[in-house]
């Protein structure tokens, strides 16, 4: 992408052009996306080889991992395990521990963008979706994102009420992690149902609206050390709102708080909202650098 010279906005951009982004004296650069790419190809990579050669360094599947010896188990599954059963191991205890511990430093949700491997699925269907929009051909239909919060619960009660994981029934990250490292299975056929929904249907939907696992690791969001940090060179151009798809989280971007901002000599601002994924993307097509990431306790270190 040329953010400097072109608004980088999804209509604007090809799929591809967005892996690359090129700096103000023309040298080209792996954009985030290529990186978040690159990290959840080689996780598993890694689980995969782990499984077949015994590699043992990355071992398991994102439901349960040990990786060089620690443990680590997704969240969600571990508070469904608790509601189900009144039961947690001590694995599990270890295991849900390492990973909030890993996400406070690292950005809870990022977990969706860095890690889940149902993210790059919804990227490419996220692209088909906004070019079907873009041609008039489907509409985009929109909710209040909070209904997460709702789906959380149910999926909990659900647990709770009938002993069983309900939701692991369901859950396209297990689903499809499971099937890159072990083989494919007829649940696959969900992942595909999924994925077509947030083609036709509504952009991100599963993501945004529904998913209990980044729902839990955006809990973990809130207290997290690494944040985007808005500066005051943004123009307003909303090029940013236009890429994210949890746009509602750059609100701070829009000029309507620059008043304020200036009455109080504000000049940097983090991104606080506990749905943003720290994918990077709003960094990507920024052509006012008005964004980074920024590690919170870089001065303890
Ligand atoms: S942060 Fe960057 S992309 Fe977003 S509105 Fe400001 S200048 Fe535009
Ligand atoms: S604010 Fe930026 S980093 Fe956060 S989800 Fe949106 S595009 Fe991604």
């Amino acid at each position: 992408m040329d953010k400097y010279n072109n608004k980088e906005t999804v209509r604007y951009s090809s799929f591809f052009s967005t892996f690359f982004d090129i700096t103000k004296e023309g040298k080209k650069f792996l954009s985030y996306r290529s990186k978040r790419w690159i990290l959840i190809i080689g996780i598993h990579l890694f689980f995969f080889l782990s499984f077949y050669i015994d590699l043992q360094l990355l071992e398991g599947s994102l439901s349960g991992s040990r990786f060089l010896g620690f443990h680590m188990i997704d969240p969600f599954i571990s508070i469904q395990m608790f509601v189900a059963t009144y039961h947690v191991p001590i694995n599990m205890i270890i295991g849900i521990t390492t990973i909030i511990i890993v996400y406070l430093l690292v950005g809870g949700r990022s977990y969706c963008a860095w890690v889940c491997p149902y993210g790059l699925l919804s990227e490419i269907g996220e692209k088909w979706h906004n070019t079907l929009v873009s041609k008039n051909i489907i509409k985009n239909r929109k909710f209040d994102e909070r209904v997460r919060h709702i789906f959380w619960f149910i999926f909990l009660l659900l647990s709770f009420s009938s002993g069983y994981l309900v939701f692991e029934t369901f859950n396209v990250v297990s689903i499809l992690s499971r099937a890159i490292i072990y083989g494919w299975s007829v649940a696959i056929i969900w992942v595909v149902v999924v994925f077509l929904m947030e083609v036709f249907f509504s952009r991100r939907a599963w993501c945004k609206y529904i998913c209990p696992v980044g729902t839990t690791y955006s809990y973990i969001s809130k207290g997290s050390a690494l944040k985007i940090q808005w500066n005051d060179n943004c123009d307003h151009c909303m090029v940013c709102h236009d890429v994210c798809f949890e746009s509602h989280v750059l609100e701070l971007t829009k000029a309507k708080y620059d008043t304020q901002r200036e009455k109080n000599g504000i000049k940097t601002q983090y991104v606080t909202g506990i749905d943003c994924s720290l994918c990077g993307r709003c960094i990507d097509v920024c052509h006012e650098d008005a964004l980074k990431f920024d590690f919170r306790l870089k001065g303890l270190i």
